[in-house]
């Protein structure tokens, strides 16, 4: 399930992470006890635990966080900020010494379907903040998912860079929880914008199909953030519904990535596949949300 796969994995590898031992213990301890979570949530719920992927949100936290977690582990990470990511995604592939300096070497560089490959040493990386046109280009020198697809002038520009890259990239449509009774809880009919200016709401399934259409994007399903305010499993159904709704016309479009440090049993219980765990795996973050 949760990159716990092999607690010796890379414990042969010299200490390149420059770790401090007690910070380690403190990953190793919190990567259990979340691990152990996340089981427990998912026998709650009657579900296998294999079908859960943890996330690893590593903002604000050091490369050399990263790469102990990876030690542990842990292959899947997610950024929310293009200006801290893009540096620390290459001193985290520097600290683990990988050849051809990262996705970014260029086409080709990258095995085919490293944005879903979880097996071998390679990270995967999902960028799930607030994205901005003119920061495409700087993601997609990392990214291998990009989570928060809220608006149809964003799938353009992704495709036409994956593409340039030649590897693809996985994209979530982010749906907004919030606007639910704004949109007056019509099921797909949700997709965001965050509130922000610059959207252009659109039903979510003409979204998905421009997604599905589009050259080197690759729609793997949907994300959300419970709101603020109000219970998060209802909130969490809702997205289950949409979710579900979407599978209709894309079969292949399975991943519910909902649930964070906080919600992450609500989220199980409403079927999620990836979480998004900051906080519990790295502790309180200062300052940046
Ligand atoms: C920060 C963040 C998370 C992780 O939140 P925690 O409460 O720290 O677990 C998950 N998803 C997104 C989009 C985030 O920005």
């Amino acid at each position: 399930m949760i990159g716990r796969a092999d607690p010796s994995a890379g414990a042969d590898r010299p200490a390149a992470a420059g770790g401090d031992p007690a910070r380690r213990a403190e990953l190793a301890r919190r990567l259990d006890v979340i691990s152990e979570r996340i089981a427990a949530a998912a026998r709650a719920a009657g579900r296998d635990p294999a079908g859960l992927t943890l996330i690893a949100v590593s903002k604000t936290y050091p490369a050399e966080d990263v790469v102990m977690l990876h030690t542990l582990g842990a292959r899947q990470f997610a950024e929310n900020r293009e200006q801290e990511a893009g540096p620390k995604v290459n001193m985290v592939t520097r600290l683990l010494g990988e050849p051809g300096g990262g996705p970014a070497a260029g086409g080709g560089g990258a095995p085919a379907g490293a944005g879903g490959a979880a097996g071998g040493h390679e990270l995967t990386w999902h960028f799930v903040g607030q994205l901005q046109r003119n920061k495409a280009r700087s993601v997609l020198r990392w990214a291998d998912w990009v989570q928060s697809v809220d608006r149809s002038s964003l799938v353009g520009v992704l495709s036409r860079l994956a593409v340039e890259r030649g590897r693809p990239l996985s994209i979530c449509l982010q749906v907004s929880l919030d606007s639910w009774s704004d949109s007056g809880g019509r099921v797909g009919s949700v997709v965001t914008g965050s509130g922000r200016g610059g959207g252009d709401p659109m039903e979510l399934a003409a979204l998905a199909d421009l997604v599905e259409e589009a050259p080197g994007l690759t729609l793997r399903g949907v994300m959300a953030v419970a709101p603020r305010g109000e219970p998060a499993r209802p909130a969490f159904a809702r997205l289950r519904a949409v979710a579900e709704r979407l599978t209709v016309d894309h079969p292949q479009a399975t991943v519910i990535s909902a649930g964070m440090s906080g919600d992450l049993e609500a989220a199980v219980a409403e079927g999620a596949t990836h979480l998004r765990i900051g906080t519990a795996l790295f502790g309180e973050r200062h300052g940046v949300p």
